[in-house]
């Protein structure tokens, strides 16, 4: 059974009645999937059979009170026949995968070729050598004011990316460490040497008060309970300690156009949970977490993806396809240049948030001590909060950039606005 036809009609049901607008999937959406269709038998061995699939209420404000936003299928891997519902919290805004795959789907919908297991130069060529410059840039910046013997967690890390990216470009002294909860990925990361703990955070029985920084780098939509995972971060966090987040934002241009059906950010069925500004800090203000800052990046990223899924399901021709993929250098560019636009107006691709575990006074201030001898800048008031002080006297950082700019400059990044292009990468079909 591809999706409970009963419950989304009777969603669609409750938004009639309540005389809301008119979702602009009701004209759009397929008739839904039968699972015996014959078009099915050209699906890969395996998967010609539905997902289960389970109900879930809003993971930001506990309400079911819910209405569609866009209807579609797993356009880039074709893992199952299932046609997919995310909806949009009326409560909170939260937009969010319901019904969504059961955990012990998984594996399904996270096939072999999954790009996060295997980002590599051979595979991915120069997407990947640029993207590693610049992801390279960005993440120092994620670490400005860390000691020289912080500890660093990435919770998702895939093949561990970002965690070479701190072992190449950052201190060596930081103590570096991933989790992942796949095998594949976990294996890929321990190849290239790096400390991975295989497992879900909210598992695995590591040791509370003991990270400086966690990142969630494209994880957070991942996860079926985004706060859970926020207080298990938490609790890892020493206080003041800060989470990193990026993740797709619903608040932008990509997704009012695409919104109904094609939108790169669905990522049908794997993003469970998609957020804009409002959500994140809610979700932050739930899970007891100050919030440093939200700002938008810009990413071409659910653009290039957003025009793939819609030409792969009109039937486009393949060499039209391919025109638009992480192997497309010339789609990226244009879409760099349009998102850059928009993300000028605050109002880019991606968000990015940068949340701390609160200090006590007496923590703040010994962490406070270790920041200034750290960076020579004197420390906040007895009693302010590091979160506080850092607002008010944000980090100089000229010196360091200049450092950093130094250390992963290639010549295209020369051509490129810093900290605005790739911030990911996406899937290639299988
Ligand atoms: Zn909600």
């Amino acid at each position: 059974m591809a999706v409970h036809p009963e419950r989304f009609e009777h969603r669609v049901s409750r938004t009639d009645a309540s005389g809301a607008a008119a979702s602009p999937v009701s004209s759009h959406a397929p008739p839904l999937l039968d699972p015996h269709d014959a078009r099915h038998d050209a699906l890969p061995t395996g998967r010609s059979a539905g997902l289960m699939l389970k109900h879930v209420a809003c993971c930001v404000c506990g309400a079911e009170d819910c209405v569609p936003a866009g209807i579609g299928e797993d356009f880039e891997y074709r893992t199952s026949p299932d046609t997919f519902i995310a909806m949009r919290c009326r409560e909170c805004g939260l937009v969010y995968l319901d019904p969504r795959p059961a955990a012990t789907e998984l594996p399904r919908i996270y096939p072999p070729n999954y790009h996060a297991f295997d980002f590599s130069p051979e595979r991915f060529g120069l997407v990947y050598r640029v993207r590693r410059s610049l992801e390279a840039r960005r993440a120092l910046q994620w670490c400005r004011g860390l000691g020289d013997t912080a500890r660093i967690l990435d919770v998702g890390c895939g093949d561990g990316f970002h965690l070479r990216l701190l072992r190449d470009f950052g201190r060596p002294g930081w103590k570096l460490e991933g989790i992942d909860a796949s095998d594949r990925a976990v294996d890929a990361a321990r190849r290239a040497g790096l400390v991975v703990h295989h497992g879900t955070i909210e598992q695995l029985a590591l040791p509370a008060a003991t990270y400086d920084l966690i990142l969630l780098i494209a994880t957070i939509e991942h996860v079926d309970d985004p706060a859970g995972v926020l207080r298990a971060v938490r609790r890892l966090l020493k206080p003041g300690g800060r989470v990193v987040i990026v993740t797709d934002n619903t608040a932008t241009l990509d997704f009012a156009v695409f919104g109904a059906r094609h939108w790169g950010g669905y990522h049908f069925p794997r993003h469970f949970n998609l957020f804009n500004r409002r959500t994140l800090e809610r979700l932050a203000a739930n899970t007891e977490l100050d919030v440093d800052s939200i700002e938008t990046v810009m990413s071409p990223v659910n653009w290039v993806y957003s025009v793939r899924n819609a030409l792969v399901d009109w039937g486009a021709p393949a060499w039209l396809v391919e025109r638009f993929s992480l192997r497309s250098p010339v789609a990226l560019a244009f879409f760099t240049l349009v998102d850059s636009a928009h993300q000028i107006a605050g109002a880019g691709a991606l968000l990015r948030a940068v949340l701390r575990r609160p200090a006590t006074a007496a923590a703040a201030n010994d962490s406070a001590a270790v920041a200034s001898a750290a960076t020579g800048r004197p420390s906040p008031e007895p009693g302010m909060s590091a979160a506080a002080a850092s607002r008010r006297s944000p980090p100089e950082r000229s010196a360091p950039r200049r450092r950093i700019f130094a250390r992963v400059r290639t010549p295209l990044t020369h051509t490129l606005p810093p900290d605005r292009w790739l911030s990911r990468a996406r899937p290639l079909p299988p």
